[in-house]
């Protein structure tokens, strides 16, 4: 058995990023930006009024003083003259502030009579203009790789990026395995089960930015799986689940294998989701996961979604950890690196009493996978340990 660490090096070596393919804008968001994206201009381009008022000049800006109205400026309809000295223009937030202003006063702050104003007491020192470029020049540039935000789409429209280069989102092929299984909806007969891993992992690689496709289930037979292998063509990664153990009826190995399978590894030092399997196919890589619903979402945390982000051109790092104080003393851990379904609640982790991993309730429950090295000792209350947000 190898180490989880381990496992994750043979399988950043499995995999590698994709093409990259341009979207329009409308498209981008939650893809990976795959090449730096630079303005297209100055933003805003010209000193613009962030508020409702009158632009004018700032040393004429004094409480009491009276100035002339010669116009408007309003956002999409600058005003064409200059500011002369005594003058202001009527100016609303987005407008350009016209030549000779640089200085808003806001109405709030000035009586109005006719074509003259009068500055109230009040009026402060904020100019409330915003410069030109003040957000962003002409050049600056939103940096690959990174995964596209609704902040970040908005950003680059403003840019007026109209289209992007993005990572191809990788084709994953979702294969579950037994006889017991049926789909959600169906009627089970007294033996079944649902198939419940298939849509947990479609879902978490649909939020990766990877495009699944569930094929449907393979029976516990040679022949029905080598069918479900075929379905799988054209998959970057192909994800078994279940069939994987060496149980009489677990024949993916095997099946696949026949199939030119090149395996990398078999069993991981992990609870849960000790047989995990992973091997390159043809051009696919497949990773074999583990029936056990919880083992199939954890594995699919710690293994799969960081190879989905290699793919990505996100870079090969696994899962990200954080450091939570430990709300209650626990005993020794096991031999295995354990990662424990858990809570964690201001600061402080708790792991759930039941850790089987067969107990989708508890996962669901769950908000953390707190993670016990091998061989982990006693640990008390308030001690640090790792975890990864679920
Ligand atoms: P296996 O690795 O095939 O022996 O499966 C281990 C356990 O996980 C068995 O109890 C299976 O019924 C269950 N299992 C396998 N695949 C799935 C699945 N897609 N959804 C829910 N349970 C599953
Ligand atoms: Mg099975």
């Amino acid at each position: 058995m190898i180490s989880v660490d381990e496992a994750l090096d043979h399988l950043f070596a499995l995999v590698s990023p994709l093409e990259t393919e341009t979207v329009p804008l409308s498209e981008a968001g939650g893809r990976v930006l795959a090449a730096d994206a630079v303005a297209r201009r100055d933003q805003p381009p010209f000193a613009a009024s962030a508020m409702d008022g009158y632009a004018a000049r700032k040393d004429e800006v004094r409480p009491g003083a009276t100035l002339t109205v010669i116009g408007e400026a309003a956002a999409g309809h600058g005003f064409g003259g200059p500011v002369g000295p005594g003058q202001c223009v009527r100016i609303f937030t987005g407008a350009p502030v016209p030549e000779g202003a640089d200085h808003v006063i806001i109405q709030e702050d000035v009586t109005r009579t006719g074509d003259t104003i009068t500055i109230g007491p009040d009026a402060g020192d904020n100019s409330h203009v915003r410069p030109a470029g003040g957000d962003f020049r002409i050049g600056d540039r939103l940096s690959a790789p990174r995964r596209l935000s609704a902040q970040d789409v908005a950003l680059l429209a403003a840019m007026n990026i109209p289209q992007v280069e993005v990572s191809r989102r990788p084709a994953v092929a979702l294969i579950s395995t037994g006889d017991e299984l049926v789909m959600p909806g169906e009627v089970p007969g007294p033996d079944q089960i649902i198939a419940s891993n298939t849509f947990g992992l479609k879902t978490m690689l649909d939020q990766l930015g990877a495009r699944p496709r569930i094929l449907p289930i393979a029976r516990d037979t040679r022949a029905s799986l080598e069918t479900a292998f075929d379905l799988a063509q054209g998959a970057d990664l192909i994800v078994t689940i279940g069939g994987a153990s060496v149980g009489d009826h677990d024949l993916v190995g095997d099946v696949a294998a026949g199939l030119g399978m090149e395996r990398s590894f078999y069993k991981v030092a992990m609870r849960p989701g000790k047989p995990l399997m992973a091997g390159r196919m043809g051009e696919a890589v497949l990773l074999g996961l583990p029936g056990n619903p919880v083992s199939a979402m954890v594995c699919g945390h710690v293994f799969m979604a960081p190879m989905i982000r290699v793919m990505l051109g996100l870079g090969a790092h696994r899962a990200t950890r954080k450091t939570a104080r430990l709300a209650h003393d626990i005993g020794a851990g096991g031999p295995r690196e354990h990662y424990m379904r858990a809570e964690l609640r201001d600061g402080l982790i708790t792991p759930e009493p039941r850790q089987d991993s067969a107990l989708l309730s508890v996962l669901a429950h769950a908000n953390a996978l707190m993670i016990r090295p091998a061989g982990d000792g006693p640990r008390q209350k308030g001690e640090e340990v790792d975890y990864i947000d679920l």
